[in-house]
C-alpha cells in the first residue's frame, strides 16, 4: 500500500503566507516563494526544473526538500450534457471525485473536502460511503490544479476554463477548517487562481462555530443545506441538526449576512424528495422561515442511487413548492441535473472510502425495500 506521507513537504499544502515563511525557514526570500506559486498555479508547472527564474540552487533545494504533489487521476468520464468527473487517487488507497459542469458563461468545478463524510445526511451517497480522513490542502487545491491540466489537454473540453469553484464534492468542507481556508486563500490569490470571491462557495450542513470562523477567516459565499425548515424533518435528513437546530442555524446565517447595507446573502439548498419535504405545507413553512433574509433558494432535484430510500420529487411538485416561494418574494432556482448519466450529479459522488466509521454496514440492509 502507497505511504499516506512522503518525507517531503508538499509546496501545494501551503498557501501564500504559509509559503513565504516555509521560504525563511529555508533561508530564501518571501518574494521567492511568490515567484513559485506562480509556476504552480498559473503555469500549472510541477517540475523544479522548469521554474527557470529560480537559481539553480535554489531549484536544487527545493529538489532535496519538497515536492509538488497532487492526486493521481484514476479514471476521468464525460457526460453527454458536457460534464467532467474525475476520480483521484490519494495516497494511502483512497479515491475522491471532482467535477466539472461547462455552462454557456461559465465553468463550475465541485471540490471534495474529505475522504468520505461524517455526517451521515440520509439522501447522499457519500455518507454512505462512510469517513476515513480530511484532505490536506494540496489535496483539495490539488483537485483544481488536475483539473485545469485535464480539461487543456483533451480536445473535447480545451475551451472550457474553471470560473467557478464550489465545495460541494465528498465531505463537509467547515469539518476540515485549516486546510480548507488555505485552499480557499489560493483560489482567491492572484497568484492562485485569482477567482472573485462571489465565485468561490462554500457549501456547508450547519456546522455553526465553524462558520462564524469561516466569517473571519476568509471572504467567500456560503451555501447551506437545509432541506427542511423545521427541526423533526431536518434532523431526520441532516443529523447534524440535532446538534444545531434551525433556530440556532438561522443566527449564525445573519451574523453571516451582517447588519445594515451590507450586500451578503446566503444560499439555502433544498433537495427535493417526494413526499418527504416537497409538500404545499413545506413550501410554507420555508417561507416563513426566510421571509426577509437576504438569501436565495436552489431547489435540488434529488438524485438517486441504489438503495438511496428516497425518490426524486415530480416536476409539478417542484414547479408548485418554486411558485409558493416565488409569490412570496423568496427568490428560488431549481438546479438544473447534470452529469447524472455518469453519477457526477450531486449527492452521488462515492469514490473509494476506506470506512473507519463503519458506517458501511448500518445500510447492508435496505432501509425501505429492495426497489428504491
Ligand atoms: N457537506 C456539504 C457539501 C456536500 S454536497 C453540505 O452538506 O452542504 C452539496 C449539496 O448536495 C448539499 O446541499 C447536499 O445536501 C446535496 N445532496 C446530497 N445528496 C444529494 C442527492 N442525492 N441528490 C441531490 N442533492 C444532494
Amino acid at each position: 500500500m502507497a505511504s499516506l506521507t512522503s518525507d517531503k513537504v508538499n509546496l501545494l499544502d501551503f498557501d501564500r503566507a504559509g509559503l513565504r515563511a516555509f521560504f525563511e525557514t529555508i533561508d530564501e526570500k518571501p518574494f521567492r516563494a511568490d515567484q513559485v506559486l506562480k509556476w504552480l498555479y498559473h503555469h500549472g508547472v510541477s517540475d523544479f526544473d522548469q521554474m527557470t527564474n529560480l537559481a539553480v540552487t535554489l531549484r536544487e533545494k527545493l529538489q532535496a526538500n519538497c515536492e509538488i504533489y497532487v492526486p493521481e487521476l484514476e479514471h476521468g468520464h464525460l457526460s453527454n450534457d458536457g460534464t467532467s468527473k474525475w476520480i483521484f487517487r490519494l495516497r494511502g488507497g483512497n479515491s475522491i471525485e471532482a467535477v466539472f459542469i461547462p455552462e454557456k458563461n461559465r465553468g463550475t468545478l465541485c471540490v471534495s473536502s474529505q475522504v468520505g463524510c461524517a455526517l451521515d445526511c440520509s439522501f447522499c451517497s457519500t455518507a454512505r460511503q462512510g469517513f476515513n480522513r480530511n484532505l490536506s490542502t494540496g489535496e483539495i487545491i490539488g483537485q483544481v490544479w488536475l483539473a485545469t491540466q485535464l480539461l487543456g489537454q483533451n480536445p473535447a473540453t480545451k475551451h472550457h476554463r474553471i470560473t467557478n469553484v464550489v465545495m460541494m464534492g465528498m465531505g463537509e468542507p467547515l469539518l476540515n477548517f485549516n486546510n480548507l481556508v488555505k485552499a480557499l486563500n489560493l483560489m482567491l490569490d492572484d497568484l492562485g487562481y485569482g477567482l472573485s470571491k462571489r465565485r468561490v462557495t462554500v457549501s456547508t450542513s450547519g456546522v455553526l462555530p465553524a462558520m462564524d470562523k469561516l466569517r473571519e477567516a476568509v471572504d467567500v459565499s456560503l451555501a447551506v443545506s437545509l432541506h427542511a425548515a423545521n427541526d423533526e424533518l431536518r434532523s431526520e435528513l441532516v443529523p447534524l441538526n440535532k446538534t444545531y437546530p434551525i433556530e440556532q442555524l438561522m443566527e449564525t446565517c445573519q451574523r453571516w449576512v451582517g447588519k445594515g447595507d451590507r450586500k451578503r446573502h446566503i444560499m439555502f439548498e433544498y433537495v427535493m424528495l417526494d413526499g418527504v419535504n416537497d409538500q404545499p405545507q413545506h413550501a410554507r413553512e420555508l417561507v416563513k422561515l426566510l421571509k426577509g433574509f437576504p438569501c436565495k433558494v436552489n431547489l435540488i432535484p434529488f438524485n438517486p442511487f441504489p438503495k438511496a430510500g428516497y425518490l426524486r420529487s415530480s416536476d409539478e411538485a417542484i414547479n408548485r413548492f418554486w411558485q409558493i416561494l416565488t409569490k412570496n418574494k423568496i427568490v428560488a432556482t431549481c438546479r438544473q441535473t447534470r452529469g447524472d448519466d455518469i453519477d457526477a450529479a450531486c449527492g452521488q459522488l462515492a469514490g473509494q472510502v476506506n470506512d473507519r466509521s463503519k458506517r458501511v454496514l448500518k445500510f447492508m440492509k435496505p432501509r425501505f425495500g429492495e426497489n428504491l
